[in-house]
């Protein structure tokens, strides 16, 4: 019998998981319908637990509903626990888990996909939203050598760094307390790009830098990409590969396979000019 996933968003249109799913599907053989489910804004845990009842086995949860996944949840594994948010849902019975694999997908997008060793890097992660908190412990895992968040607000990211103490030194910054300073990795996981603005970040901090990432994709050279790249960065990257590993993981996490990513990551991939 099939089986039933869906992305729930709102809004979806511009959703590319019910592709990704469909190819993950055809290439290990996998039995299942992914389609797209747009949320009432007051209404998601009825559209969860409709989908549900109707026999879905799982579900990835995108902008808005995040937190309210996560509070629907009888069951966080502790990576959903530590990011205060979810993105994957499955469905066993009565139970409802929930995990989060942003931050899994981005690593395994910088070290497998892109090559570039967070072990032993200076790593600056810009942004204290849902996706840096995803972020912050699989980076810390990898054990660069320093670990800065800085954020606009900076009392977010004070916090952040104070939560995720147990599991590495992370050091809260502001931006104009980057000035002088140089990394190896930088990280827009800021929203900034989807606005077409740029975080407050003194150009010379992205000198040298051997990859300047952009969680944002699809949206080419972005203000943060275009100052990596003047600044003379040496690899330029945005989110589609971390959006196609996140999506690999829950792929894994339902069905017990875990999907080739390489090919349809460079299909999907467009120019960054
Ligand atoms: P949130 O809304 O939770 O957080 C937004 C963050 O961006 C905050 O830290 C906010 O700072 C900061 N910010 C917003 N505008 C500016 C600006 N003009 N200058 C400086 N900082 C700014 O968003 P998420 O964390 O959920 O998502 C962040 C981005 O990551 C989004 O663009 C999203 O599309 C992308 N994303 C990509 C994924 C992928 O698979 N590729 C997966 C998940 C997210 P402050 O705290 O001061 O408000």
């Amino acid at each position: 019998m099939t089986d039933r996933y869906a992305v729930i968003g709102n809004p979806i249109g511009h959703t590319k998981s019910p592709m990704i799913h469909g190819s993950f599907a055809q290439s290990t053989g996998q039995d299942i319908e992914y389609t797209a489910i747009e949320g009432p804004l007051d209404g998601f845990a009825g559209a969860v637990h409709a989908f549900r009842d109707a026999g879905g086995r799982g579900m990835n949860v995108t902008a808005p509903f995040k937190l309210q996944a996560f509070e629907l949840a009888t069951d966080r594994l502790e990576r959903a626990e530590l990011a205060g948010a979810t993105n994957a849902l499955k469905f066993e019975g009565d139970r409802i888990y929930a995990d989060n694999f942003d931050g899994v997908g981005l690593v395994a997008d910088i070290t497998r996909n892109l090559g570039v060793e967070i072990k032993g890097a200076c790593v600056l992660l810009l942004g204290a939203g849902g996706a840096a908190r995803g972020a912050l412990q699989p980076f810390l895992a990898q054990r660069p050598s320093v670990l800065v968040l800085a954020n606009r607000t900076l009392e977010t990211a004070v916090a952040l760094a104070d939560r995720f103490a147990p599991y590495g030194e992370v050091i809260a910054s502001g931006y104009g307390d980057l000035s002088g300073q140089h990394f190896d990795i930088v990280v827009n996981a800021t929203s900034a790009s989807l606005k077409g603005e740029l975080p407050p970040l003194p150009a010379e901090v992205l000198k040298g830098t051997k990859l300047a990432y952009e969680l944002v994709y699809g949206k080419g050279l972005t203000p943060f990409l275009r100052l990596a790249q003047n600044a003379g960065a040496a690899q330029l990257a945005d989110g589609v590969g971390m959006l196609v590993e996140q999506a690999a993981e829950a792929f894994a996490w339902w069905r017990g396979v875990r999907p080739d990513t390489r090919g349809l990551i460079d299909r999907m991939k467009i120019p960054l000019v």
